[in-house]
């Protein structure tokens, strides 16, 4: 395989392709796989006989001029890690066209034709207003647990946090079941309920609750009295619910209907962990993907993977529209909780 592709490299007419010189961050909420993202996108532009750089911590990286050079030895043994080994952060002065502006000039200051941003809808709203302002080409790629973005099937790091969630799921299960006793746990997804969806499917939940969809208390209450009492029952909670967190949820329950919930909050254990390999394989086309859409001149788009294609979805698309929720993952929990 090695050998295959140095053969393929050294037929490359290198002196044919145009140089250039680009920075790739990743920025918002780490993801498992962005590691692997940044792997592939280097290891893409070396290919193509680029010079490579890495920004650390997101925009704040081009803001106080923290650049790294990267090469194959520097992105080597990273892409079965979690988190970000550039770092990631939540810039507050990217939001001020002031930080903005000093981004630029240091992009331009270090001749960088090219931003390549793996992040979530705030870093597209970012790299958007960059290109604006200031005429560089940026392209994005989908980097969030959230799988909130529309242009793509999945997000990178998606993967890994359901199945994160669902392990610990099972765990609670098999407690709840030896008991009988009724657990509420919370997931992560912010306004999207895409994680909850899945997972609680994934883990033969009774009790689903998204933002998408309404919540109807009464209806799960009488769900338990189905059951019997005694029973096990695990309700999986999307954060951004209209009926509140699993705590809020579980307090309703205790003071209208009198049952007792136990809650469990998954919080940022979602975040982390070896990406599987789905996350690799996704993190590793995009990164191809986003230095073949910078070679291609493409500008102020997000790479993404639908069906088994590459498309490149304008960027303010990915920031005015949420995806929706698979109608069939919605038809299922119907079904089966
Ligand atoms: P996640 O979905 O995982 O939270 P994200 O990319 O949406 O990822 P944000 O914190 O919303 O995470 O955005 C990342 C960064 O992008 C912000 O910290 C900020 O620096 C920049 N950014 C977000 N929104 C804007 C905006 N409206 N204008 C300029 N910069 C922005």
């Amino acid at each position: 395989m090695r050998k295959l592709f140095r053969r393929g490299h050294l037929q490359t007419n290198t002196a044919a392709m145009s140089s250039k010189r680009i920075v790739i961050i990743t920025s918002g909420g780490d993801a498992p796989g962005m590691n692997a993202f940044i792997r592939a996108a280097c290891r893409a532009a070396l290919h193509e006989g680029w010079d490579v750089y890495g920004g650390r911590r997101g925009y704040e990286g081009l803001i106080n001029d923290d650049f790294v050079p990267l090469d194959r030895a520097a992105t080597a043994n990273r892409i079965a890690r979690g988190g970000t080994f550039l770092g990631t952060a939540r810039s507050m002065e990217f939001f001020k066209p002031e930080g903005r502006a000093k981004a630029a000039a240091n992009l331009h200051k270090r001749g960088i034709d090219a931003l390549i941003a793996c992040g979530g809808d705030g870093t597209f709203r970012g790299a958007e207003l960059l290109q604006a302002e200031h005429g560089i080409q940026v392209v994005g790629a989908p980097g969030t647990i959230d799988n909130d973005l529309v242009g793509c099937d999945y997000t990178i790091g998606y993967d890994t946090a359901v199945n994160t969630a669902a392990e610990a799921i099972d765990r609670i299960r098999d407690t709840a079941e030896s008991h009988g006793r009724t657990f509420f746990v919370e997931v992560m997804g912010r306004h999207a309920g895409s994680i909850a969806m899945d997972v609680g499917v994934a883990c033969g939940a009774e009790f689903i609750a998204v933002p998408e969809t309404v919540t109807n208390l009464a209806e799960v209450c009488a769900h338990m009295h189905r059951k019997g009492p005694q029973k096990r029952f695990i309700g999986v909670i999307g954060e951004g619910d209209e009926e509140g967190d699993a705590t809020m949820i579980a307090a309703k329950m205790k003071e209208t209907y009198g049952i007792e919930v136990k809650v469990t909050i998954l919080g940022h254990i979602q975040r982390g962990g070896s990406p599987t390999v789905r996350d690799r394989i996704l993190a590793s086309r995009l990164g191809v993907a986003a230095v073949e859409a910078v070679r291609n001149g493409a500008s102020n788009i997000m790479v993404g993977e639908v069906g088994s294609s590459i498309v490149h979805t304008p960027l303010a698309e990915t920031f005015g529209t949420h995806k929706p929720i698979r109608p069939g993952i919605l038809q299922l929990a119907e079904i089966l909780t």
